[in-house]
């Protein structure tokens, strides 16, 4: 019977039905049309920059290995405070996208270190940003140079932070509490320490600041905070009794590599952690960790599982310059999507945790990535290490 009518006339049909069908379904796949979505986003940054704070306030602790990157994302602004290491800053920028990132009110550079601004430089080339925030601290690595001339690059106004400077976002209520001095002799007591409020928790973000910041910010108090990122990746050049005693959080995150050769974190940081009482976690476990305010409680996402400092040590303790002992305990399996850093054998296409006992002496080199980034370029897991 199809016969007899035009085709001009079914393929009309076939294409009002799909018509009235997508129509049918546009509820489900509105949130995928991105380009007018970011518009209304701006446009509701606009127009709430002198609301009060409200909402939720996430902090995620971006796991970049044996580096810090954090994202503090109110519903008004996005700011960033440290960006990994150098191989990190496409993770990073890819990080902040899918979390719907378009632009930071600012960034933070916490000390010079290549563990904090490494990846800086491709994340201020992503993103326009507002403010930039740095100690007067400087180093001569090209690590160094490349985030200055990004930050000259991006327009962005400098402001360097001393305790008691404000974080000047809106949306966001920060103040930096360190460095309190102006001259030290490592580069980590210069960190740039920042504490959120949110309604009534609130968030101590402590980059690498060692024990002589630690006492200084002791003596100009406002330490107590709800979540604490520990200090140096939970070295023990960190988180004094003391310290840890004025800040009295619930919460510890540890942002830290697997299988490191500092021995981050060491035993006496995580048994302090312990006594009082604090449910910490680690990049190393857990990946990634966001923490979720409501302007009441925090709340940590699922995928993140508190550790105990009892629990049998990933890496065995040993004094800083001692080298591991091999072989390394077996690690936990590992997901594929964390990044780490990776000693690889160029000849025999094998990669190795950097506490491997059996690491190559010849054709080494080292890599970063995901276990599968190193699959894909053709490397095969050491059988010992078992990263
Ligand atoms: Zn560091
Ligand atoms: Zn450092």
């Amino acid at each position: 019977m199809f016969k007899n009518i035009p085709r001009q006339l079914v393929v009309l049909f076939i294409s009002l039905s799909l018509i009235f069908f997508s129509f049918g379904c546009s509820n489900s796949t509105k949130s995928t049309i991105t380009p007018n979505s970011i518009d209304a986003q701006q446009t509701i940054v606009k127009n709430s920059a002198t609301a009060p704070i409200s909402g939720t306030l996430k902090v995620h602790s971006l796991d970049v290995g044996q580096a810090d990157c954090i994202l503090i994302q109110s519903d008004e602004s996005s700011v960033l405070v440290d960006a990994g290491n150098n191989e990190d800053g496409g993770f990073v920028v890819n990080y902040l996208k899918a979390q719907g990132v378009t632009k930071l009110a600012a960034a933070v550079a916490t000390h010079p270190h290549e563990d904090h601004i490494g990846g800086m430089d491709v994340v201020l080339k992503a993103f326009p940003v507002e403010k930039f925030y740095m100690p007067n601290a400087t180093t001569t690595t090209k690590t160094f140079e490349d985030m200055l001339n990004a930050v000259k690059a991006s327009g962005a106004k400098r402001i360097q932070v001393n305790a008691g400077v404000a974080l000047d976002v809106p949306g966001i209520s920060g103040t930096f509490l360190a460095p309190v001095g102006s001259k030290y002799d490592d580069l980590n007591n210069y960190s740039a320490v920042l504490k959120i409020v949110h309604g009534n928790t609130s968030f101590l973000l402590t980059g690498d600041a060692e024990s002589i910041s630690e006492n200084e910010m002791l003596k100009n108090g406002n330490l107590q905070a709800t979540l604490l990122k520990v200090g140096h990746h939970g070295s023990d050049s960190s988180t004094t009794a003391a310290f840890l005693k004025a800040v009295s959080p619930k919460y510890a995150v540890i942002s830290v590599g697997k299988g490191n050769t500092y021995g981050h974190p060491t035993d006496i940081v995580l048994n302090r952690l312990a006594s009082a009482d604090v449910q910490v976690y680690r990049t190393d476990q857990s990946g990634t960790i966001v923490a979720t305010s409501d302007g009441t409680n925090i709340t940590l996402d699922k995928n993140a599982t508190t550790i105990k400092a009892n629990a049998p040590p990933e890496a065995t303790p040993t004094p800083a310059t001692a080298t591991p002992k091999s072989p390394p305990p077996p690690a936990p399996p590992q997901t594929s999507k964390s990044t780490n850093h990776y000693i690889i054998n160029t000849s025999t296409k094998k990669f190795h945790y950097p506490s491997c006992g059996k690491l190559p002496t010849k054709n080494k080199g080292e890599m970063d990535g995901t276990r599968d980034d190193l699959i894909n370029a053709g490397y095969s897991p050491c059988g010992i290490c078992k990263p």
